[in-house]
């Protein structure tokens, strides 16, 4: 300000000096030029000025004097709110970011339900379009009655289970809702298919549990009642065996189902134990032994055991496993039926332990639900027999702590082939063998 001063007076007192020296008409023209000077100067910072206030990242115009005073604070400020725009629109992208990567859907809904903004979650739980569904009704987009009535309310103490037909399956999606700023909504949801899933199978499994003892237990409780009769006293000694052995044929399938119960639930909750060599030939002849017993003569048995043939894994679950598929076989294959039993090399590198039989065989729709606990084609035949419904289900758990696939073929009336396949990482490491055994066809060859 000063120098500007400085400069006018300057230029007056020149323009006073010129004016007395060349006339009054020289001084007044002198002063003028200098003042529209002046003023053509200011003019152009001016403009200087109005491009920078209007460019917010154009650099600051480079002036100087009192423009320089004005301008330096305004340049600082608007620096540091910059700076602050900027740290402002990093949080709000990593806040985004974070949305995104959450497991669980997020929407929010504007105060007439209108989706604002959705992640890639909740595109894909309610099947919405992040672009195109934006500024749409959730009530369109969520067309479940039992939504629209949750949606409605003003508060929301808890979830909605929400059942959710998609692409030709049902997903279970836990939904809540929460108010957020002025009359906004936040929508959570949260895929608990599997974790239904899991709760149906439990009940399912409790269930079936309680069925399988509720039997026996009612025949037991039965004779019982009948031998705690006065009218008992009068039994034969014969009468009375007879009614014994009944009751320990129930008892005895009731120790059967708990034991095949423990055994799943400790194949289910121990490590796998894969550290030892296990003389698998061994195992399978002894199984063998063990089924001919149980078939007292009533079938043909035919072996190919390659004897020198380990693999790692627990010799326990792999007897278990080997026994139950040659003990179904016996149990479901007529009298005077061929049982034929295999370990050796696979023509793929691994090896595999098959059971073949000329059984009654299973109708192909059975064959995927066979593994599932307390699965029976027959019911009765397999009571009957004294199965448990289980055998199948522990050997694919063992298949499966031994990397091995459980693989199944079978045909109604002609037999069944059941081949446990383990992978060459399983077998221990000894001298190449050229004897690769021909694996079981797809369909059993008798
Ligand atoms: P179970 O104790 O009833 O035999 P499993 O789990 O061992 O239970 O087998 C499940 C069902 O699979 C059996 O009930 C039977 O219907 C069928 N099954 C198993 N092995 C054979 C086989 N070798 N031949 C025909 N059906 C079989």
């Amino acid at each position: 300000m000063n120098a500007l001063v400085a400069a006018l007076v300057t230029w007056a007192v020149a323009s006073w000096l010129c004016g007395t020296w060349l006339g009054h008409d020289a001084g007044w023209g002198l002063f003028s030029l200098g003042i529209i000077v002046t003023l053509l100067i200011w003019r152009r910072r001016l403009d200087r000025l109005a491009r920078w206030v209007r460019d917010a990242d154009a650099a600051p115009p480079h002036l100087k004097g009192i423009w320089a005073d004005i301008l330096t604070p305004v340049y600082r400020e608007r620096r540091r709110n910059q700076r602050a725009i900027g740290q402002l629109k990093r949080q709000a992208r990593g806040i985004v970011l974070a949305a995104e990567a959450l497991p669980d859907g997020a929407i929010t809904l504007d105060d007439d339900r209108r989706v604002a903004w959705c992640n890639q979650t909740a595109s894909r739980h309610l099947g919405l379009n992040p672009v195109s569904d934006r500024g749409h009704s959730i009530f369109n987009i969520v067309r479940a009655p039992e939504f629209t009535r949750y949606a409605r309310q003003s508060q929301w103490s808890g979830p909605l289970t929400l059942h959710l037909a998609q692409n030709g399956r049902t997903t279970t999606l836990l939904v809540q809702l929460a108010p957020y700023g002025l009359n906004h909504l936040l929508m959570v949801t949260r895929d608990v298919t599997q974790l239904e899933n899991l709760e149906t199978m439990r009940r399912d499994f409790v269930a079936n549990v309680s069925h399988e003892l509720r039997t026996p237990l009612t025949v037991l409780a039965g004779f019982v009642e009948t031998l705690k009769e006065p009218s008992a006293r009068a039994f034969t000694d014969n009468r009375r065996a007879h009614y014994l052995d009944l009751m320990n044929e129930q008892t005895d399938r009731m120790q059967a189902i708990v034991a095949d119960l423990l055994t799943l639930s400790t194949l289910e909750s121990s490590p796998p134990d894969d550290g030892a060599p296990v003389d698998m030939g061994r195992i399978a002849t002894e199984a063998l032994a063990q089924a001919r017993v149980l078939s007292a003569g009533q079938h043909v048995f035919e072996e190919r055991i390659d004897p020198d043939l380990k693999i790692l894994g627990s010799a326990h679950e792999l007897a278990s496993a080997a026994l139950n598929l040659l003990t179904n076989a016996v149990r479901y294959t007529p009298p005077g039926g061929t049982i034929r039993v295999a370990w050796g090399r696979a023509a793929g590198g691994g090896a595999y332990y098959s059971v073949h039989d000329t059984g009654i065989g299973i109708a192909a729709h059975h064959i995927p639900r066979l593994t599932e606990r307390f699965y029976r084609v027959d019911r009765g035949r397999s009571r009957a027999s004294g199965g448990t419904g289980l055998g199948l289900a522990i050997t694919k758990h063992v298949a499966m702590r031994h990397d091995a696939n459980l693989a199944i073929q079978s045909e109604p009336n002609v037999g069944s082939v059941f081949t446990l396949e383990f992978p060459a990482t399983r077998l221990v490491a000894g001298e190449p063998d050229d004897s690769v055994m021909e694996t079981p066809g797809k369909a059993p060859k008798i």
